[in-house]
């Protein structure tokens, strides 16, 4: 299939009525988009294969052991809600590139695999980039196997009930082995580009952190308010302190999650657990930022005789894209733009494993994890053209 027949067939997996996608984990569109990309690659001839962590490759193998591997491709997983793009751009690019690559009659020295990664998002377990974690070890598959969805299944239970075996999550060194570098193609996701595509230099450190207040639930029209202990008014602090620490760090930090016990109209809270993600060019500023949060949370819920509990649920370290890589593909590609993002990506975790670099592609507004997230379809092809070029120029020297 060409690359639109390609979007024709995956853009209606797991659309809701909003415009937006909803592609979690081991549930049916997740399925879907498994399928249609097991045969877009039986259809390029190319050997799908399932690791352990439930990440799929598509291999074009050359004679030989698969060693010395150029990795691409990106992920199928959605936010709730969220853009056509973030992850199957890069996934479709992929596989269109390998149509150029064969139309370019180019003949690869080494094999070409193209993954899909599984849980990048985050957005059903709560821990983003989960099947490139537990590949490269950078996650305990114990704790893992333990993440539990707002309706409280677990990793392992959701993994089992699609057909896989969660006892053999965990680090897998013999793949990782075999390849010898990767390049992720991914829609930009601020307005950081005016030209169709650029070279990632750098993610920012970010990370996502569970704040728990916890007060006393009680009827909201007879509890006098100096009776109260309402867990909502040291959160709604807190959500104004995020945005000053923010400011004051040159960091984002935001709190777009939040669960409210008991969640009625006529009723105190009894607890309010909420989530913040705060990023920012260097780990100092993001330490700061989540230490300026937690005294001004930790102080409001004083005032309200509240207790809160903090807890880290995850966090990424800064990532420099190797620098070799960085600019062969800048080279190759005639001197692209070579940017920064704030956006967590697969690359960011293979990166500490391979020589990894990125690709994005222009987002003319910079809406993302939203459905009005778009590129144009000329930039798109742009993109395909790009990331055949820096795969020929890798898979030929
Ligand atoms: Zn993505």
């Amino acid at each position: 299939m060409g690359y639109e027949e390609m979007w024709r067939d995956l853009l209606p997996i797991g659309r809701v009525s909003g415009g937006g996608h909803r592609r979690f984990s081991w549930t049916p569109a997740d399925r879907e988009c498994r399928a249609w990309f097991a045969e877009e690659a039986g259809r390029r001839g190319l050997t799908v294969e399932e690791d352990r962590n439930g990440n799929l490759f598509a291999w074009w193998d050359v004679p030989g052991e698969r060693r010395d591997a150029v990795l691409t491709g990106s992920h199928l997983d959605s936010v709730p809600d969220g853009g056509a793009f973030d992850g199957p751009l890069g996934v479709v690019s992929s596989l269109a590139a390998i149509d150029l690559l064969r139309e370019r009659g180019v003949t690869p020295a080494r094999p070409l695999g193209v993954a899909v990664f599984a849980e990048e998002e985050g957005a059903r377990f709560g821990v983003a980039c989960l099947g490139s974690r537990l590949l490269t070890g950078a996650i305990d598959p114990v704790r893992a196997r333990g993440l539990r969805d707002g309706d409280g299944v677990t990793w392992a239970d959701a993994m089992a009930a699609d057909g896989h075996d969660p006892e053999a999550i965990g680090p897998d060194p013999d793949l990782l082995a075999g390849i010898g570098c990767f390049v992720e193609l991914h829609v930009e996701q601020g307005r950081a580009l005016d030209v169709p595509v650029g070279v990632a230099s750098a993610i920012w450190p970010h990370g996502r952190w569970r704040f728990d207040f916890t007060g006393q639930g009680n009827h909201a029209g007879t509890t006098l308010l100096r009776d109260r202990h309402d867990p909502m008014l040291p959160f709604a602090q807190t959500v104004l302190a995020a945005r000053d620490a923010a400011a004051r760090h040159e960091a984002v930090a935001t709190m777009g999650k939040v669960h409210v016990t008991p969640n009625g109209v006529n009723a105190i809270p009894s607890i309010v657990r909420a989530w913040l993600d705060t990023r920012a060019p260097d780990d100092a500023a993001v330490r700061a930022t989540v230490a300026e949060i937690r005294a001004a949370a930790e102080k409001a819920a004083g005032e309200h005789g509240v207790a809160v509990a903090l807890a880290e649920e995850s966090y990424t370290q800064v990532v420099d894209f190797h620098p070799d890589l960085r600019d062969r593909l800048a080279t190759t590609l005639g001197g692209a733009p070579v940017l920064p993002t704030g956006a967590g990506h697969d690359a960011g975790i293979l990166s500490a494993h391979v020589p990894t670099a990125m690709l994005f592609v222009r987002n003319p507004t910079g809406v993302s994890h939203a459905p009005e997230e778009h590129a144009e379809t000329g930039d798109c092809l742009t993109g395909v053209e790009a990331l055949a070029t820096a795969l020929e120029d890798l898979l030929t020297s």
